[in-house]
């Protein structure tokens, strides 16, 4: 049976707006906190080549941790295995910026998706590229085929004044030999990669290859399939922090939130679906992006279960 995506995607989108609780705009970041919460888009694009968007789908916004996942994939296809050398792939069941298990698992960050193993990447793309902030821009400039994303070089500098805890956690990582290149360099470089601004299509572009097998949608740029399967996996064990458990039982796909509001969705073979609502959780994800996409699951009956 054909699934009327258009028409599902306006009810959903008419029913979650209408929502008075739209959580909180992530303010630990200055500049962020300037995000009006009323917005709301989402994007659709089926691998047969349909695409839907409904709201502020085409809005640029901050994809913060969302870019986890694309430095990930930049660094797996450098590093490959040996990345498993210097963070490992367990759900870690604390929020995205907890340090304890850190000092406790001797400076091995549990999973490349909560902070302390996204700056343990972000110290490899740093050994390996030769421009980094360049190369890792235009590698995801490359997977999006888009050349307008950028940084957003206020919300970098806001997050450095007042990133403390990353700077706690780049230290104690240093302080265990797991950072090759000094904490300002690798800081500055994490910075950068979380204040990169994107819509929820462009988005859904970025992210097509991760539901097509390593392929991109309209360009030669492409990643091994084994990476794209082990990625897929740490996104739905590990994309959403102390609350992966609860996106994989509501919702049912790999994913990755961010703390601007972001979060993108895939089922290998057949879709990517990015939402965008900046309220936040207690968990620190995207109050009505999960609402939204657990309706979106169960409407169509299309997930991974
Ligand atoms: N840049 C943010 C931080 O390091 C990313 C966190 C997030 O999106 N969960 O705190």
């Amino acid at each position: 049976m054909r699934i009327d995506f258009e028409h599902i995607l306006n009810k959903i989108h008419q029913k979650v707006t209408a929502i008075d609780d739209k959580g909180t705009v992530a303010s630990y970041i200055p500049e962020l906190a300037k995000i009006n919460k009323h917005h709301f888009g989402i994007h659709l694009r089926t691998l047969d080549g349909n695409e839907y968007g409904v709201g502020d789908f085409d809005k640029p916004f901050s994809i913060q941790s969302i870019s986890k996942v694309l430095a990930l994939a930049q660094a797996a296809s450098f590093v490959s295995n040996d990345i498993l050398k210097r963070v490992d792939v367990e759900p870690s069941g604390h929020p995205f910026n907890q340090l304890a298990l850190l000092e406790i698992e001797n400076g091995i960050p549990r999973n490349p998706l909560i902070n302390s193993g996204a700056i343990v990447i972000a110290d490899i793309l740093i050994s390996n590229l030769k421009n980094p902030k360049e190369d890792f821009l235009n590698f995801v400039r490359d997977l999006a085929d888009d050349d307008s994303i950028n940084f957003n070089l206020d919300v970098a500098n806001s997050e450095k004044i007042t990133g403390f805890k990353n700077y706690a956690a780049a230290n104690l990582l240093k302080s265990f030999n797991n950072l090759e290149n000094s904490v300002d360099e690798v800081l500055d470089f994490y910075f950068h990669q979380c204040s990169i601004e994107m819509s929820c299509k462009q988005l859904t572009k970025a992210f097509y290859l991760f539901a097509n097998k390593g392929h991109c949608l309209l360009n030669k740029a492409r990643l091994n399939e084994s990476i794209i399967k082990r990625i897929n996996a740490i996104m739905l064990t590990c994309g959403f922090y102390d609350e992966a458990g609860e996106f994989a039982f509501e919702v049912g796909l790999p994913g990755k939130s961010g703390v601007g509001g972001g979060i993108v969705a895939l089922l290998p073979d057949k879709f990517v679906i990015t939402t965008w609502s900046p309220g936040l959780n207690k968990k620190g994800n995207s109050q009505l992006g999960m609402t939204a996409l657990e309706q979106f699951t169960s409407k169509t009956k299309l997930s991974i279960f």
